[in-house]
C-alpha cells in the first residue's frame, strides 16, 4: 500500500499499561472485519461502555504499525464532528493496538438497509440520517480527509429503536488528499468503490460522494446499486454506470430522492456534487415531508427473502 498519503503521526498519548486494568470487556463481539475484532467493555472506573477495536499490527507479515497511526490521527481531525465516533484511549501490547471508542449502541445502518416492512427505513428517516452523514462528511472534506470506505457496515447509529443518530466508523482507509500529492490506490469494498479509483486515476473528496450515493440507493431500496454475480461484473456495472432506477425498486420512493443519487453517481469526479451540494439539494431541505413508509410493494410479497444487498465485504486493496 501506498503510505506516502496517510498522516504519520498522532497526537494521542499511546498508553502501554495493561487494557484490563482499567477495562472489563464484555462477552459480546460488536464486530469483526480481516485485521481488527470489535468487542464492549466497561471503563472501571466510570462504568461507561466503550468499543474495544483491537487491531493486529502485523497482517500478512508485514508491519502495520503505521496504517493504524494513520486512523488514529484521522480520529483525532474528525474529532470535533459529532458525526464521527469518539476516540477516547489507545493502548498498545506486543502485537496490537487498541482503540477504546465512544459505543454506538445501535450497531450498524447495514440491518436497517436489508430489513422489511417495519424495520426498514422511511423516506423520512434516509432523510435524517443522511444529512447527518454528510454533515460528517462535509467536517472531514473541510479538513482534506477522505474515508474512502464509506458502506452501512461502517455507519453507526447511537440507537437503534427508536431510531439514534449516525456515528462514522472506521477510518483504516482514510487518506488525507491534498491538491500537491495525488493519491492513486486501489483500495475500498467493491460495491461502492468509485470508477475513477478503478481507473487509477487519482482519489478525491469526489470519490466518498460517489459512494455515498451508492449508500443512499442502499437505504432507500435495499438493494446494492451495482452488485453482480461477481467481482468483475460490480466492476463492470459501476464503469459503466449501470444503474436501475425502475419503478419496481423505487416504488414509493420520491422523484426528488432519485434525482438526488443521480447528482452523486456521475462519472467524472469534476462533474459529481459535492458535499455541500448535496445538503443543499431539495430532497434534503428540512420543510420535505416524506414521512410515508417505504417498500409498500414488499407488503404484498410476505414471504420474500431479505436482499443480499452488500453481500460482499471483501477489500480490493492492493495498489503499492
Ligand atoms: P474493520 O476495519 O475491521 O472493518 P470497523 O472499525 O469497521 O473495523 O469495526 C468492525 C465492526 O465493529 C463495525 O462494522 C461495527 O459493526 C462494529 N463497531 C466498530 N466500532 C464500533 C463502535 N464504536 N460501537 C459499536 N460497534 C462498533
Ligand atoms: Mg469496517
Amino acid at each position: 500500500m501506498n503510505r506516502s498519503t496517510m498522516v504519520s503521526s498522532a497526537q494521542t498519548r499511546i498508553r502501554t499499561d495493561p487494557f484490563s486494568n482499567d477495562c472489563t470487556l464484555v462477552a459480546r463481539e460488536l464486530g469483526r472485519g480481516k485485521f481488527a475484532v470489535v468487542k464492549k467493555c466497561i471503563d472501571k472506573s466510570t462504568g461507561k461502555e466503550y468499543a474495544a477495536k483491537f487491531l493486529r499490527k502485523r497482517r500478512k507479515g508485514e508491519d502495520c504499525r503505521l496504517d493504524i497511526i494513520n486512523e488514529i490521527a484521522i480520529l483525532e481531525i474528525a474529532k470535533f464532528s459529532p458525526h464521527v465516533v469518539d476516540l477516547h484511549e489507545v493502548y498498545e501490547t506486543a502485537s496490537e493496538i487498541i482503540l477504546v471508542l465512544e459505543y454506538a449502541a445501535g450497531g450498524e445502518i447495514f440491518h436497517q438497509c436489508v430489513a422489511h416492512h417495519d424495520e426498514a427505513f422511511t423516506e423520512k428517516d434516509v432523510i435524517r440520517l443522511l444529512r447527518q452523514i454528510l454533515n460528517g462528511v462535509s467536517y472531514l472534506h473541510e479538513n482534506n480527509v477522505v474515508h474512502l470506505d464509506l458502506k452501512p457496515q461502517n455507519i453507526l447509529l447511537t440507537s437503534s429503536n427508536p431510531l439514534g443518530d449516525i456515528r462514522i466508523v472506521d477510518f483504516g482507509l482514510s487518506r488525507q488528499v491534498d491538491s500537491v500529492k495525488e493519491v492513486r490506490e486501489i483500495l475500498g469494498t467493491p460495491e461502492y468503490v468509485a470508477p475513477e479509483i478503478l481507473n487509477y486515476e487519482p482519489i478525491s473528496t469526489a470519490t466518498a460522494i460517489w459512494s455515498i450515493g451508492v449508500l443512499t440507493y442502499v437505504m432507500l431500496t435495499g438493494d446494492s446499486t451495482f452488485l453482480g454475480g461477481d467481482k468483475q461484473e460490480t466492476f463492470l456495472n459501476i464503469s459503466q454506470l449501470n444503474v436501475h432506477y425502475g419503478p419496481d425498486v423505487f416504488e414509493g420512493i420520491t422523484d426528488l430522492a432519485v434525482d438526488f443519487i443521480k447528482s452523486l453517481l456521475i462519472k467524472n469526479p469534476r462533474k459529481r456534487a459535492k458535499v455541500e451540494q448535496c445538503l443543499r439539494h431539495p430532497w434534503l431541505c428540512p420543510s420535505t415531508d416524506l414521512a410515508k413508509p417505504l417498500k409498500e410493494a414488499d407488503l404484498e410479497e410476505s414471504e420474500s427473502e431479505p436482499t443480499d444487498a452488500v453481500a460482499s465485504d471483501e477489500l480490493v486493496l492492493m495498489a503499492s
